[in-house]
């Protein structure tokens, strides 16, 4: 059997991993400001992370749901204090697809409801509604296309309040991305999210935080949402969350009752899902990330507004995205093999940095020298 070929891969393979920095099997060194695409949250094998995870799994690595998982209350606890949403619920479970999916089905069991309102160039992932919801026309599917879904050009004022003036009572649910991710890095204006938050009430409908990219502490704050002051009735988080263990997650806002077998999961919330959560947020706390997100992330910021070749600078803490020159298509591709640093992309010329949240100074002062050299303003140059 070989594999199904969705994905077009850089011939690297990746060997060793340790903070920010990852080798591949020639040896080779790389910095990784990509974090496995938002990932990498408290840097690649963190010790704290390897041994909790080593530790319960010599305990007990899964048990279903049908039993009390302490672990799971730990979390929950946890989670509420570090993201300063101590009195919303935790329901978990594997992905950010999930955790979107189970969002919009939640918001719809809450208020009987069936319209869903997304923003131009969103990405909720890739199941049935979190696709439907996401604005590429390539990655759905006929079975997923559906007329339940109401298109609006992200930050356009105007159009949601006419959207909601003329549909308001049939919209079950918003769901939006603090800065968006796949789209390119697209920060959502605080006054946008203001308003969401305004015609939602009005309305009774739902207001959903994609936070699966833009949370977890990335932009200095636990969710980007938090920069607007107003709280979602739900936020979604996956990627940050396990630091590559796969777990995600639905908080939950109290107005929000649960019955039971209204959301379910198999492996959701597992006692190693549980364990590596816990140790991210352990290392977030003690080793103040979202201090050090807001920092190097102001600082990496700065450097770069330096390069007026790089255009449309954008972004907050460590989600940042700009515009490569235009006549240098390969700007990505020459940073990863000239000089062996991974970062993300958005089409057509987008860099995307998304980088762990433990990032140096001294990381972003080497990336910036390779920045010089592949602009060509290398000082001897
Ligand atoms: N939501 C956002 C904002 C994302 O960036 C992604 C993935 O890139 C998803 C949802 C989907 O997450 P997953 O790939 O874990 O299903």
């Amino acid at each position: 059997m070989k594999l199904f070929d969705v994905y077009p891969l850089n011939n690297i393979t990746i060997v060793k991993a340790k903070g920010s920095y990852v080798w591949d099997d020639q040896g080779v060194q790389y910095l990784d400001l990509y974090g496995g695409h938002a990932v990498i949250s408290i840097g690649h094998t963190h010790p704290h992370y390897v041994q909790r995870i080593t530790d319960q799994l010599s305990k007990v690595g899964f048990y279903s749901n049908s039993i009390h998982i302490p672990l799971q209350d730990e979390l929950a606890e946890k989670l509420g204090r570090v993201s300063g949403k101590e009195n919303y619920a935790l329901f978990l479970c594997n992905s950010g697809a999930e955790a979107n999916e189970n969002a919009m089905k939640l918001a719809s069991f809450f208020n009987g409801r069936k319209k869903i309102v997304a923003f131009s160039k969103s990405f909720h992932g890739r199941t049935s509604l979190a696709v439907a919801a996401t604005d590429n026309p390539n990655l759905v599917a006929p079975v997923n296309q559906t007329d339940k879904i109401i298109f609006l050009p992200f930050n356009d004022k105007e159009a949601l309040k006419a959207c909601f003036a003329e549909q308001g009572k049939e919209i079950s649910s918003v769901i939006i991305e603090g800065i968006q991710g796949v789209g390119g890095i697209n920060v959502a204006d605080a006054s946008f999210l203001q308003l969401i938050r305004q015609l939602c009430d009005e309305h009774g409908a739902v207001y959903i935080a994609d936070s699966v990219q833009c949370g977890y502490g990335r932009t200095g704050q636990f969710f980007s949402h938090d920069f607007a002051g107003v709280d979602a009735d739900i936020y979604t988080m996956a990627k940050g969350m396990g630091n590559g263990f796969p777990v995600a997650g639905i908080i939950i806002h109290p107005r929000i009752p649960a019955k039971h077998f209204m959301l379910g999961t198999t492996f959701g919330g597992n006692h190693l899902a549980c364990a590596a959560a816990l140790a991210v947020l352990e290392v977030i706390e003690s080793e103040k990330l979202m201090q050090n997100a807001q920092t190097q992330g102001q600082y990496l910021m700065e450097e770069l507004k330096k390069f007026p070749q790089l255009k449309n600078l954008r972004g907050r803490g460590l989600m940042i995205g700009f515009d490569a020159p235009d006549e240098q298509k390969e700007f990505r591709k020459n940073l990863l093999w000239n000089q062996h640093i991974f970062t993300g992309e958005a089409k057509p010329n987008t860099i995307r940095l998304l980088p762990s949240l433990a990032l140096k100074q001294k990381d972003i002062d080497d990336f910036l020298e390779s920045v010089k050299e592949e602009l060509g303003v290398a000082e001897n140059a």
